[in-house]
């Protein structure tokens, strides 16, 4: 591991504490701040750092964290929360996914560990990286669908982790009780660099934004049930996790669906239960209209036998987006 000294909010006693951490100047004359909550417990054990809103549209983390932070009672809680509730505000003040900035990198998901000499986005990574990854024992960087009514249900954990590493995340990842866990190349992710010093660490993609008050509320829950079993793992909260039966695919396994034309996708899979179903290769996904003529431009089609990880709502999509994705049945493995 790397030497770091320890934060500011190492020496916190029990309780919340919140701050924002200075990253630079903007250009309207306001600092650029990122927001950080630490939450101290009565008892020692771990630092679990997390992150949410490092794609500024994907606010379900956040709002669930925001929850879970109120019901939670720190008497019981062993360890400490170190949490950065919108890693990427610029994205966020745009209603986007990635940085507004004129030059290099926007990607906050690509830049880890970040430079605090190179662009905004590098700038707010080399933050976050100085205050919370160089002092956590595990990691989760926590991702929703975002403004594009994407519906997910998956963990990923990094394929490129040394072996114990990857071993150790791939069990965090079950812990949040996801139906899929996915061994993804997280190259230049948050995660990554966590592995890289050696701590454990998950990426969820779960839920979305918009997807109206009963949706919400389902993956809100999830998202707490998720948190409070990776804390279980993790000995930081009383009680145990038994995951549920899990599909693991990897990046062969994993297959998308995209239209080659832009138009408005009438999707047949926009429930939250419709995830994790088994699709026969050659069904129809959806179809795509030209909200011009009014024809029909063309048909999703499954490619292969396999279960559906990611979704959409019936909505606008831009050519070569993910509509649907799917992990091939005869290349991924359960998990009991
Ligand atoms: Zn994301």
């Amino acid at each position: 591991m790397k030497a770091a000294s320890a934060p500011r909010w190492a020496k916190q006693r029990e309780g919340r504490w919140f701050t924002r951490l200075p990253v630079t100047l903007m250009l309207n004359g306001a600092q650029l701040t990122l927001p950080l909550h630490v939450v101290t417990g009565r008892s020692p054990g771990p630092t679990l750092g997390i992150i949410t809103n490092v794609h500024g549209d994907e606010f379900l983390p956040t709002t669930a964290i925001r929850k879970l932070l109120g019901e939670l009672d720190t008497a019981k809680l062993k360890g400490r929360l170190a949490i950065i509730s919108v890693a990427n505000p610029l994205a966020t003040a745009g209603f986007g996914r990635l940085s507004p900035e004129q030059h290099g990198r926007t990607d906050l998901h690509e830049v880890f560990p970040g430079n605090p000499r190179g662009n905004a986005t590098q700038m707010i990574a080399a933050a976050i990286t100085a205050n919370v990854l160089d002092h956590a024992d595990a990691f989760i960087d926590f991702h929703s669908g975002g403004s594009g009514g994407r519906l997910q249900a998956r963990v990923d954990y990094n394929a490129r982790a040394e072996a114990e590493v990857k071993k150790q995340s791939l069990a965090l990842a079950r812990a949040f009780c996801m139906p899929f866990v996915h061994e993804n190349d997280l190259t230049g992710t948050a995660t990554h660099y966590a592995n890289e010093r050696g701590i454990p660490a998950a990426n969820p993609e779960m839920g979305g934004s918009y997807l109206g008050p009963k949706n919400t509320m389902l993956y809100t829950q999830q998202a707490i049930r998720g948190l409070r079993g990776i804390m279980a793992h993790l000995g930081m909260l009383d009680g145990s996790v038994k995951p549920p039966r899990q599909l693991d695919f990897n990046q062969q396994a994993r297959h998308e669906i995209r239209p080659l034309n832009s138009g408005y996708l009438i999707s047949s899979y926009e429930h939250a239960d419709d995830l994790g179903k088994r699709i026969a290769k050659g069904a129809r996904l959806g179809e795509v209209i030209d909200i011009y003529s009014y024809e029909v431009l063309e048909e999703m089609i499954a490619p292969v036998d396999g279960y559906l990880f990611f979704s959409r709502y019936s909505g606008l999509v831009g050519a070569g987006t993910q509509a649907f994705a799917l992990a091939e049945e005869a290349a991924s493995r359960w998990l009991d």
